[in-house]
């Protein structure tokens, strides 16, 4: 994860399962102190996903390795913390909240409006998930099918500062950093950290990156057997039934965005800042060779080309002049010039099935000389 986060330009990353006996173990081992986790150029905030009784998944950040014995001290009486990273336990959102807050850690809603294991899956509003806690959630995590226009268009939302996490369990190119966070601060500690996640001192999150909604694997309401699409009133005609298989249809991220929102068109409060949309460079290659997985020769070795020589993925996506990349499948790099352009078109995930992309046809010709248009990244 420490090498992989590097080639991605990435410097703090999240450990993830704290509580867990043997992941802890492996923590330490990397701690020069008790705050402090790096490898080689990497750093780690210590952190973790905790499932509550209704199964919505919480994020806590915490600010030290022993803060994180004292919260798998506390949650032991209500799980085995041995079975799993993220332990299940017998504790609602609003306790769970009290214990994030007297061991000093920050908490909000994971992946906030995926359709199973989320706070908006199983709630309308934060209150009747955090209730008298409600005031201490100080973020949201958008999740990989959603991003700030969705989110911002329900009010009780506009006071959280919004984390683009990538949400990765593997150090594969099309996973870690597949989003993140572009965040400005004093320090890579979690006292950093903190004050812009709770937007002190001037210190902030400059920008969030990651998928286009419909990329994620939830973003329209689809069966999750066959996939099959569905709008909202043909969901509710078939009893969220598949009409093809009989399967289950999961009630995607865009149509729950449409029942909560208080406003048609996001309106994102002064302090939100732009959100920057991206595609895995690894994915955008693959489709560019009509290759079927990202793990083939030919993909392996046109990302890690562009790697070595333009240092990261986001300097490749975003801005480096590659028109002089000889060597590099011409279809490649119109592949990654349509992208900044945004012409890639995007078949939306639903039911489990991330989105796919298509490299429309009248895109493969493109000039090399547009690549020098600036084209406008932020795009919200
Ligand atoms: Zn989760
Ligand atoms: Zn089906």
């Amino acid at each position: 994860m420490a090498e992989e986060a590097a080639k991605k330009g990435v410097d703090l990353v999240a450990t993830g399962d704290c509580t867990h006996p043997e992941w802890l173990k492996n923590i330490k081992k990397a701690a020069a102190d008790d705050e402090t986790v790096t490898i080689g150029k990497t750093n780690f905030i210590i952190t973790t996903e905790i499932e509550d009784s209704s199964r919505v998944h919480h994020l806590l950040l915490l600010p030290s390795i022993s803060k994180a014995e004292e919260l798998a001290e506390r949650l032991s009486n209500f799980c085995d913390l041995k079975i799993d990273g993220r332990p299940t336990v017998r504790l609602n959102g609003c306790e769970i909240a009290e214990v994030a807050k007297d061991i000093e850690a920050l908490i909000g809603p994971c992946h906030a409006f995926t359709p199973w294991t989320a706070l908006y899956a199983y709630h309308d509003s934060l209150k009747s998930c955090y209730g008298d806690m409600t005031d201490y959630i100080s973020f949201l995590e958008l999740g990989l099918s959603a991003d700030s226009n969705y989110a911002d268009r329900i009010k009780e939302l506009h006071r959280l500062t919004f984390l683009s996490n990538s949400d990765a369990h593997s150090p594969w190119s099309n996973k870690l950093a597949r989003e993140f966070n572009q965040i400005s601060v004093p320090e890579v500690t979690f006292e950093g950290l903190k004050k812009a996640i709770l937007r002190k001192d001037g210190y902030r999150v400059t920008y969030n990156a990651g998928f286009y909604p419909q990329e994620g694997k939830y973003n329209e309401s689809a069966c999750i057997k066959c996939y099959t699409h569905y709008t909202l009133e043909q969901c509710l005609s078939s009893n969220w039934k598949c009409i093809n298989c009989g399967g289950l249809i999961k009630k995607g991220v865009k149509d729950r965005v449409n029942e909560l929102a208080d406003f048609a068109e996001a309106k994102h409060p002064e302090h939100r800042p732009p959100y920057v949309h991206l595609m895995p460079l690894s994915e955008i290659i693959m489709t560019a060779l009509g290759h079927a997985s990202i793990n083939t020769k030919g993909v392996h070795t046109a990302w890690n080309d562009l790697i070595s020589r333009y240092g990261n993925e986001l300097n490749v996506l975003q801005k480096a002049d590659i028109s002089d990349m000889n060597k590099l499948d011409r279809r490649v790099v119109n592949a990654i010039l349509a992208f900044r352009e945004k012409k890639l078109i995007i078949h939306p995930g639903g039911g489990g099935q991330y989105g796919s992309i298509e490299i429309p046809p009248e895109t493969q010709n493109i000039e090399y000389e547009h690549q020098k248009k600036q084209s406008s990244l932020f795009d919200f």
